[in-house]
């Protein structure tokens, strides 16, 4: 494959066949990026890619990997070394969600939304360093959630695993700042995606009636902040927590 213009900004964004990660994936195709669409099943991911080059007219590849494991999670940044040996813009956003009081919640529960949420996003970061080291001006977002911001009754395990993404992203801005590397959040609200699929009607209705705004957010409302905050608009903002939650948090 043929080196890419230096012009054209490389970015990966992790979990982005569905929801939030594929309309951060449709924004930054849209406007000019070669985005590297990730997902846990090489097919999927590939299709997914696809999809978003058919819909945006932009450029797309694809990788795969779960986040979880950091020898796949190696092998994908080693992959995106090998085709484009850069990265401009790295997007943490692949996540699972679980709810449950506690005392209620299983082992294996916990332990796979530490693994994906938490654990996920530092070897994400932690492997995509060397190629932002090598990026024009480069930024990353992580996704964290209002949860992990301020709690909720029957959140407490998720919270904790988003609560690790924010300490891990205000200690990395400060350590990456001086490299040129900015490094910012993104704390969404209720957002209407395969994440909040398990709500009945009741459910849905209490969170829009928590919200100001008066309605659960879309994954597209969640795309254009986190595409600002990779742009450079964002240029001297990093270290940030942005909430996108339609006023929930205030
Ligand atoms: P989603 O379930 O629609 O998508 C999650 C994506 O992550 C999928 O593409 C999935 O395949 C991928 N993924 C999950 N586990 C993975 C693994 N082990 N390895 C690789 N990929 C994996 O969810 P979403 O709502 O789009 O959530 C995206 C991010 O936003 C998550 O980090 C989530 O915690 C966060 N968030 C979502 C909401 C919401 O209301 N939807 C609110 C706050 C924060």
């Amino acid at each position: 494959m043929p080196a890419l213009p230096a012009d054209i900004r490389v970015a990966l964004v992790t979990g982005s066949t569905r929801g939030i990660g594929r309309a951060v994936a449709e924004r930054l195709a849209a406007t000019g990026y070669h985005v590297v669409v990730h997902g846990r099943d090489e097919e999927r991911a590939a299709k997914a890619a696809a999809e978003v080059r058919t819909a945006t007219g932009g450029r797309t590849g694809s990788v795969h990997g779960d986040v979880a494991d950091p020898a796949a999670v190696s092998a994908m940044m080693r992959e995106i070394h090998r085709r484009h040996g850069r990265l401009d813009a790295l997007v943490v956003n692949a996540g699972v969600h679980a709810a449950g009081l506690l005392g209620l919640v299983r082992g294996e529960t916990v332990h796979e939304l530490f693994q994906v949420n938490a654990l996920g996003a530092v070897h994400t970061l932690q492997t995509g360093v060397k190629l932002l080291r090598r990026g024009v001006a480069p930024a990353v977002v992580l996704l964290s959630s209002i949860m992990g911001v301020r709690g909720g009754p029957g959140q407490a395990v998720y919270s904790a695993t988003k609560a690790a993404v924010l300490g891990l992203a205000l200690a990395s801005a400060k350590e990456l700042g001086p490299a040129g590397i900015r490094v910012n959040v993104v704390a969404p609200g209720f957002v209407q995606t395969d994440m909040l699929g398990a709500l009945d009607a009741e459910g849905r209705a209490s969170r829009i009636a928590a919200t100001p705004l008066g309605r659960l957010g879309t994954p597209a409302d969640v795309a254009a902040p986190v595409a600002f905050l990779l742009s450079p608009d964002a240029a001297f903002v990093t270290g940030q927590v942005l909430g996108v939650d339609g006023g929930l948090v205030l």
